[in-house]
């Protein structure tokens, strides 16, 4: 499924972004609705209208078959989960992954939100996650290789405690969702292929609160943890850089679309 490595011109990387942030648009249009007593398939109906309006394709609707425009994985799902008449609950988690294809390229970004009163150790998961994701995003520069994103990842993750899911990974990303290289979110320092300036992959920790083991539903798309205990996963798209990466997409429309309702 995954097709070749590639790297990208600074007018490719210029559509990737452009990609990436009408992802980032799209999960605050989901912050700004996203809350107890909503369904996902709600959250699902806004973003898959969004991105229409805004002349671009929702890039999961159909992917292999998948039936929506969003992956919303609620607590101890992990990734892949089907929008549906599922409300809401305080105290939940939910994870909204969204992806778009505009002039031909392709853009992918997830963020857990906590849904009304969320107990702190499952927000400290959330924190942990999401910094373990920028741990990862700091070693996306020429000179280091693709474990040391995975290690920086996976060493954040278990100093505090959590489990890192080995099943799914990151990926390259452009003219196709999924491209290679496959972006561990655990491995070894300097090890893996040399990172070179024009490499653009999607990084997403997946981070189990107890065990790091996953199975799937029977629906044949949800991953959830093999504890049932909760699971969280933050993305980027980002292009590796001379000197610090730059990340395409953004959480900065989502974080502000939640301080302003
Ligand atoms: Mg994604
Ligand atoms: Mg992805």
């Amino acid at each position: 499924m995954s097709k070749g490595l590639y790297y990208k011109t600074k007018e490719e990387i210029e559509l990737i972004r452009e990609s990436s942030l009408l992802v980032a648009k799209s999960l605050a249009e989901v912050a700004k609705i996203i809350k107890p007593g909503i369904t996902t398939l709600a959250l699902d109906k806004v973003a898959y209208e969004f991105i229409k309006d805004n002349n671009a394709v929702p890039a999961f609707l159909n992917y292999s078959g998948f039936p929506n425009s969003l992956c919303i994985s609620v607590n101890s799902q992990v990734v892949h989960g089907i929008p549906s008449k599922y409300e809401l609950l305080d105290g939940d988690i939910c994870s909204v992954d969204c992806g778009v294809v505009k002039n031909g390229f392709f853009g992918d970004s997830a963020y857990t939100f906590p849904i009304g009163e969320v107990n702190s150790e499952v927000l400290n998961l959330l924190k942990i996650t999401k910094e373990s994701l920028y741990k990862g995003i700091e070693k996306a520069v020429e000179g280091f290789r693709l474990g040391d994103i995975s290690e920086a990842i996976q060493s954040h993750a278990e100093k505090n405690g959590y489990s890192v899911v080995r099943e799914l990974v990151g990926h390259g990303i452009g003219r196709d969702l999924h491209e290679s290289p496959e972006v561990p979110n655990y491995g070894k320092k300097g090890s893996g292929l040399k990172l070179q300036e024009g490499l653009v992959i999607a990084i997403e920790p997946m981070i189990n609160l107890g065990k790091k083991g996953i199975k799937q539903d029977n629906d044949g798309w949800t991953i959830r943890t093999v504890d049932n205990k909760q699971s969280a996963h933050f993305e980027h798209t980002i292009a590796v850089g001379k000197d610090k990466a730059d990340i395409l997409s953004s959480f900065d429309y989502i974080e502000q679309a939640l301080i302003n309702r």
